[in-house]
């Protein structure tokens, strides 16, 4: 209400009191009870006008913005849902090409690995005499042939490691083994190489009383074959590397450190990413695929583990690992040995 609205009602309600008085006064009763009437109804008139409209009002408001709310609340919730919807089916569409991607890798990596296993087939009689003596030069590029398929065949394998992984389709039938003689069985498979560059490799610990670890053993056996391939191949000739296991109580944490030619800072935390290679080690050695960490990881993490490790470069890296030892604790008696 402005202020010449509230002057107006004021002095009108001023005149009507002034008469009624005057009335009374004179003793005009009947004319002074019509006026007082008068005086109650503009009485009411102002209070609904002043007390009761302006609630009604801002109810009416309140009523107003609740219905908008609401009706933008309904807009929302229709663009939502039709939103998720969007997101289904391109979600649908993405698992679509990612089958038919993990299809197409599959069958090419099968059928590049039959015929690259017939030729190192081939070439293994070749070089073994198995087909007429063969003179020195000729051996020498069978054996650069031969190891060039076998590059081959580890790529193949890598790849259909990684979309096995990816798609979810490796099996783990976990079982209770012995970790120590899955690390001599692979020290065995590996030590030739070892040999080849004059390294030696070493069990530090005494393994007497080791607990046996719940775990797969055809994956369990794949991460420690490329942990000690990467440590044979990324230490220099005539290098060091150790292997120890610790019982940690609840799980067996092992290490293979070596005083190879580490990894650089700046490049540590790309290491377990797919088709990654530190440059040092492309420099190094050329061959490798930058899958088998990664390929690793998931496996040591699918056997409930965890793997991480610590390096510098030009002194070596230590790689480690765990696996949990399961609900039973069988025993292993074994004492340390040592392999070349
Ligand atoms: P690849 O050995 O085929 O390159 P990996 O996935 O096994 O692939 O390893 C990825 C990268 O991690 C390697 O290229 C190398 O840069 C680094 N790396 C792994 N192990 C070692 C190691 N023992 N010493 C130094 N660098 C390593």
């Amino acid at each position: 209400m402005n202020s010449t609205s509230y002057k107006f009602y004021s002095i009108l309600l001023l005149i009507l009191v002034i008469l009624t008085e005057i009335m009374m006064l004179l003793g005009i009763s009947n004319t002074a009870s019509i006026l007082t009437s008068c005086l109650l109804f503009f009485c009411i008139i102002l209070a609904y006008r002043f007390a009761v409209l302006p609630d009604i009002h801002r109810v009416e408001d309140q009523l107003k913005k609740l219905q908008q709310n609401a009706n933008d609340y309904g807009v929302g919730t229709r663009l939502l849902i039709r939103r998720d919807l969007e997101l289904s089916r391109a979600n649908e569409k993405l698992r679509d090409v990612d089958e038919l991607k993990s299809n197409f890798i599959s069958i090419v990596a099968h059928q590049l690995r039959t015929p690259l296993s017939g030729i190192k087939w081939m070439l293994d009689m070749i070089i073994n005499g198995e087909m007429g003596e063969l003179n020195n030069d000729q051996k020498t590029f069978l054996m650069k042939s031969y190891e060039s398929n076998n590059r081959m065949i580890n790529l193949v394998n890598d790849m259909l490691s990684t979309d096995r992984i990816q798609s979810g389709k490796v099996h783990y039938g976990f079982t209770y083994l012995s970790i120590i003689d899955l690390l001599d069985s692979v020290l065995f498979e590996v030590s030739p190489a070892a040999v080849k560059k004059n390294i030696t490799i070493e069990l530090k610990s005494k393994f007497m009383g080791m607990p046996q670890a719940y775990v797969d053993p055809e994956t369990m056996r794949a991460v420690i074959q490329n942990l000690l391939e990467n440590a044979i191949k990324y230490t220099i000739v005539g290098g060091k590397i150790e292997v120890d296991v610790q019982n940690k109580r609840d799980h067996l944490e092992v290490s293979i450190k070596d005083n190879g030619i580490g990894i650089p800072e700046d490049e540590k935390a790309k290491l377990f990413s797919r088709f990654f290679r530190a440059a040092n080690a492309i420099k190094f050695e050329t061959d490798g695929s930058g899958l088998g960490l990664y390929i690793t990881k998931a496996i040591v993490e699918a056997n409930r583990g965890k793997i991480w490790f610590e390096s510098e470069v030009g002194r070596g890296s230590t790689f480690y690992f765990t696996v949990p030892l399961g609900i039973i604790n069988k025993t292993v008696n074994k004492s340390a040995t040592t392999t070349t």
